[in-house]
C-alpha cells in the first residue's frame, strides 16, 4: 500500500474541505497550511521527540498535528469549531498518541487537566499557528497558569512576532513586549509566506519560539504593581516616563514621593518609557512600593 498523503497539501486540504462542505471561517482565524515543509519546521523547532508531549491550539483539520504526531510522545489539542471534529476524527484516525479537546482555549481550566493528563508527561511544548485574532489572550493565558511548558513554538502575525521579541528603544517595543520577555526568552525562528496558506491571509506570518524562563527576567516585590506602571508608562509614547506615570497616579499630591521614587531607582524621569529595560521598570516598581506609592489606574 503506499504512504498516505499528508494533510498540508492543496490538492488533500481542497478535498478535505470538500467532502465535509465545510466554509472556512473568518471570525475563528481559520487559515489552513498547505506545504508539509513549514510544518516541519515548526515540528523541528520545538525539538520534538518521543519523550515530547506537546499541547496545541486550534488543530483546524489536523495538518500540523499530524506531523506532529509523527515524531512526539502524545498530542493534546483544543478546536473550538466542532464542526471540525469529525474531520479531525477521520484525518487523524492513524495516530492514537492524539486526543482532541472540543474546547476554546481561553476556557481551559489548566490545573486541572495538568492533574487529568500531564501526570507522565516530563517534558511539555506547545504548537500552534495561532488563530490571530486571539494571539496575546492565548499566550498570556498559557503563561500564566501553572502549567509547566518549556517552549512554545507559535506562528502569528509578523507584526506582532515583531512586537514580542522588540528591544528598548525600538518602534516596536511596548508593554507586550515586556510581559512576553518577562516569562520568556524570544526568537524569532523563521517568516512564513502568504502562499502557503488556504484561503491566504491579508498578512505576513513568522513562528517564533518562546524559551520559558525558569525565573521571570526580573524578580521584584509586586508584579501587579510592576504590570500598571509598564502599561501606564506607554499609554502615550511620545510623552516622558513622568509624565505618564504622573497622569496615573491616583493621588495627584503624591507627586514629590514619586519623584523621590524615581531618584532612589536612579531612573531621569525625562526619558520615555520605551528606553527602559525590564530590569529598570523593576527598580522602579520596587522604589515605588518602598515609598509605599502603589495607587496606579
Ligand atoms: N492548525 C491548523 C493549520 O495549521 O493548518 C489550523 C490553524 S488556524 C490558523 C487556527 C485554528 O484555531 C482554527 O482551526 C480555529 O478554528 C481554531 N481556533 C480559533 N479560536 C480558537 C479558540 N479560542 N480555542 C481553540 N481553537 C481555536
Amino acid at each position: 500500500m503506499s504512504e498516505p498523503i499528508d494533510i498540508a497539501t492543496p490538492r488533500r486540504t481542497r478535498e478535505i474541505l470538500e467532502k465535509y462542505d465545510l466554509n472556512v471561517k473568518k471570525s475563528l482565524g481559520q487559515n489552513f497550511i498547505i506545504d508539509t515543509n513549514i510544518l516541519k519546521n515548526i515540528v523541528a523547532a520545538g525539538d520534538v521527540d518521543e519523550e515530547t508531549t506537546v499541547i496545541e491550539i486550534g488543530p483546524g483539520i489536523g495538518a500540523l498535528t499530524e506531523q506532529i504526531a509523527k515524531s512526539a510522545k502524545e498530542v493534546f489539542a483544543f478546536e473550538i469549531d466542532d464542526r471540525l471534529l469529525p474531520v479531525l476524527d477521520e484525518t487523524l484516525s492513524d495516530y492514537s498518541n492524539v486526543t482532541i479537546f472540543h474546547q476554546d482555549i481561553l476556557e481551559v481550566d489548566f490545573e486541572k487537566f495538568q492533574t487529568e493528563y500531564l501526570k507522565e508527561s516530563s517534558r511539555i511544548v506547545v504548537i500552534a499557528n495561532l488563530p490571530y485574532y486571539i494571539t496575546t489572550p492565548i499566550i498570556m493565558h498559557l503563561l500564566s497558569s501553572s502549567l509547566p511548558v518549556e517552549t512554545m513554538v507559535l506562528m502569528m502575525q509578523k507584526e506582532v512576532a515583531s512586537r514580542l521579541e522588540a528591544q528598548p528603544s525600538t518602534k516596536a517595543y511596548g508593554s507586550l513586549s515586556i510581559a512576553i520577555q518577562y516569562y520568556t526568552e524570544v526568537e524569532i525562528a523563521f517568516t512564513v509566506p502568504k502562499t502557503v496558506f488556504m484561503p491566504q491571509p491579508n498578512v505576513e506570518s513568522a513562528v517564533i519560539r518562546l524559551n520559558v524562563r525558569e525565573t521571570p527576567a526580573v524578580q521584584v516585590k509586586d508584579e501587579t504593581l510592576l504590570a500598571k506602571i509598564v502599561r501606564a508608562s506607554f499609554v502615550q509614547r511620545r510623552k516622558t516616563i513622568w509624565n505618564n506615570l504622573r497622569r496615573a497616579l491616583d493621588n495627584k499630591e503624591q507627586e514629590e514621593t514619586l519623584r523621590a521614587a524615581f531618584a532612589s531607582a536612579d531612573i531621569d524621569p525625562s526619558r520615555r518609557g520605551e528606553s527602559l529595560t525590564i530590569q529598570e521598570f523593576g527598580a522602579l516598581a520596587d522604589a515605588l512600593v518602598a515609598f509605599e506609592l502603589t495607587d496606579f489606574t
